[in-house]
C-alpha cells in the first residue's frame, strides 16, 4: 500500500512517524516533507498548493490514499480534485473547508444550529464596524474572515486597538482578500482547548483533548505563534464535559455542514474556551492542528491506516478507536526570532535516536544539507515526551530539549506545568 502525506511540518512528519508503525507496512511519500519524514519516507519535492503536480504524482505512482496535512490545499479544493479522478483522499472538500476558511460561514452555521460560542457581528465595510465598536465593551476581538496563517485576530484590550484592528483590515487590506470581511466577537475568558475527532460524512470519533500553547513566551507572554508546546490528555476535560462537547458542538456541526451539501469527511477540530464550566467553540479547523498533532498521534493505539481508510469509506462506525492510557507533552524548539523574521540555515546538534517510544522528535523547519540538518523555518523541532502522567512525559521531553542545540534556539521552559500542578493536590 502506497500513502502519500502533503505538508511539510511536525503534524506531517508525526502523521508519517504513526503511518510507518501500522502492521500493513504502507510505502510512504512525503510532499515536499523535511529532514525529518526522509528517514520514513520517499520526499518528492512538490509544494502543498501545486494540486495539478500533487494529482499527476499520486496517478502516476500508484498512490493508494493521500492524507492532507495543511488547510490551504483543503480550502483550494484539493478534495474535489482528486475525487473527481477517483483517487483516495482523506480530507473535507472545498465546501466544508468552509468552516476554517470562513468565519462568518463558521458563525452562521454555529448560530443556526446554536452551537455554544461568542456572540457576534459579520461586517465587511469599516463605517458600521467601527459604529457597532463604539457600542461594545473592552476586550473584544476582532478575526479577519478568511485564511491569514493564523495571525488573523486581534484580541483588543482598548477600543483603540479594536478600531486600528477593523481599520488594518477593512480599509488598508492587510490580509488582502481573507481580511475584506472581519467578525467582531464577545471575549470570552477562560481555559483554552483542542478537541479533534475523525469524521467520516455521517457519524464521528473525538480524539483525547489536548492543549496547546500559543504565546511565545514563558506565563503565556509576548505574540502568538503557530504553537510552542502542546499536552494531552488535558485534566481540563472531565468526561462529563467531553460528552457535552459532542453533544453540543461535534454532532450538530455535522449535522449542520451535511445539510448545507457539505459532508465533512477527514479531521474536524474544535478550538474551544472552557468558561465558567461550559465549552464555547472559538474556531473550527477542517484538519489536524499543529503541535497538538505531536502528543495525540502518540496516543493513539489503533491502527492509523485503518482509521484513515474508515474515515474515506463511511464506516467509523464499525471502527473501535483505542486509545493509550499515557500522557503526551511536546516542547517546540524555534528560531531566534519567530514568531517575527528569523534566521534559518544553522546546523542543529545533538539529534538523538529515538528511544524507547519514550521521546520522539518531530521535525517541523529543517533541512538536510550532505549529512547535517539544518534549519528552515520558524518552528525549528517539536520534541515529544510519551509516559504514564503528564510531569513524566514533561520531563522526557525537556531532557531531550536540553541535548539539542542550534544558534539562539527558544523554546519556553514551562510546557504543561500549570496542567501538571492543576492536578497536584494542595496540601
Ligand atoms: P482563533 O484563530 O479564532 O482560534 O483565535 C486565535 C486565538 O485568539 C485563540 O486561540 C484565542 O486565544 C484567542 N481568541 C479567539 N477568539 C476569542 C474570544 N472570543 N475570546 C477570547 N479569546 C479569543
Amino acid at each position: 500500500m502506497k500513502i502519500l502525506i502533503i505538508g511539510s511540518g511536525g503534524r506531517e512528519h508525526a502523521i508519517a512517524w504513526k503511518l510507518a508503525q501500522s502492521p500493513r507496512a504502507p510505502v510512504l511519500y512525503c510532499a515536499p516533507g523535511n529532514a525529518g519524514s526522509e528517514h520514513l519516507a520517499r520526499c518528492v519535492p512538490i509544494p502543498a498548493h501545486d494540486i495539478g503536480k500533487l494529482k499527476a504524482f499520486v496517478a502516476s505512482e500508484g498512490i493508494d490514499l493521500t492524507v492532507v496535512g495543511p488547510e490551504a490545499p483543503l480550502a483550494q479544493g484539493i478534495v474535489d480534485e482528486f475525487r473527481k479522478e477517483k483517487l483516495k483522499i482523506v480530507g473535507p472538500t472545498r465546501g466544508a473547508a468552509r468552516i476554517e476558511a470562513s468565519k462568518a460561514f463558521a458563525k452562521e452555521l454555529m448560530t443556526r444550529h446554536k452551537i455554544p460560542t461568542a456572540a457576534a457581528r459579520t461586517f465587511d465595510s469599516a463605517a458600521p464596524a467601527l459604529a457597532y465598536l463604539e457600542t461594545q465593551d473592552v476586550p473584544i476581538v476582532v478575526k479577519a474572515d478568511g485564511l491569514a496563517q493564523g495571525k488573523g485576530v486581534v484580541v483588543a484590550t482598548t477600543r483603540k486597538d479594536a478600531e486600528e484592528a477593523v481599520r488594518s483590515m477593512l480599509e488598508q487590506h492587510a490580509f488582502g482578500e481573507a481580511g475584506s470581511r472581519v467578525v467582531i466577537e464577545q471575549f470570552l475568558d477562560g481555559v483554552e482547548v483542542t478537541c479533534m475527532a475523525f469524521a467520516d460524512g455521517k457519524s464521528l470519533v473525538p480524539m483525547v483533548a489536548a492543549q496547546d500553547h500559543k504565546r511565545v513566551g514563558d506565563g503565556d507572554t509576548g505574540p502568538n505563534t503557530g504553537g510552542m508546546g502542546a499536552l494531552a490528555p488535558t485534566p481540563v476535560l472531565t468526561s462529563s464535559l467531553r460528552t457535552t462537547i459532542a453533544r453540543t458542538v461535534f454532532h450538530p456541526i455535522l449535522e449542520g455542514l451535511s445539510r448545507v451539501g457539505s459532508p465533512f469527511q477527514g479531521v474536524l477540530y474544535a478550538g474551544l474556551m472552557i468558561a465558567g464550566g461550559q465549552p464555547y467553540v472559538l474556531e473550527f479547523n477542517a484538519r489536524l492542528g499543529d503541535p497538538e498533532t505531536q502528543v495525540v498521534l502518540p496516543l493513539l493505539k489503533t491502527d492509523l491506516v485503518e482509521v484513515l481508510e474508515a474515515v474515506v469509506e463511511h464506516r467509523l462506525d464499525q471502527l473501535e478507536i483505542e486509545w493509550h492510557d499515557r500522557a503526551a507533552v511536546c516542547v517546540v524548539m524555534t528560531s531566534p526570532g519567530y514568531p517575527g523574521p528569523y534566521a534559518s540555515g544553522e546546523p542543529i546538534e545533538g539529534l538523538p535516536e529515538e528511544h524507547g517510544g519514550e521521546v520522539v522528535v518531530f521535525h517541523a523547519g529543517t533541512r538536510r544539507e550532505g549529512s547535517r540538518v539544518l534549519t528552515a523555518g520558524g518552528r525549528v523541532l517539536g520534541v515529544t515526551g510519551i509516559g504514564p502522567t503528564l510531569g513524566i512525559a514533561r520531563d522526557r521531553a525537556y531532557r531531550t530539549v536540553q541535548s539539542i542545540h542550534f544558534a539562539g534556539r527558544h523554546f519556553r521552559s514551562d510546557i504543561a506545568s500549570r496542567a501538571i500542578q492543576s492536578q497536584t493536590p494542595a496540601r
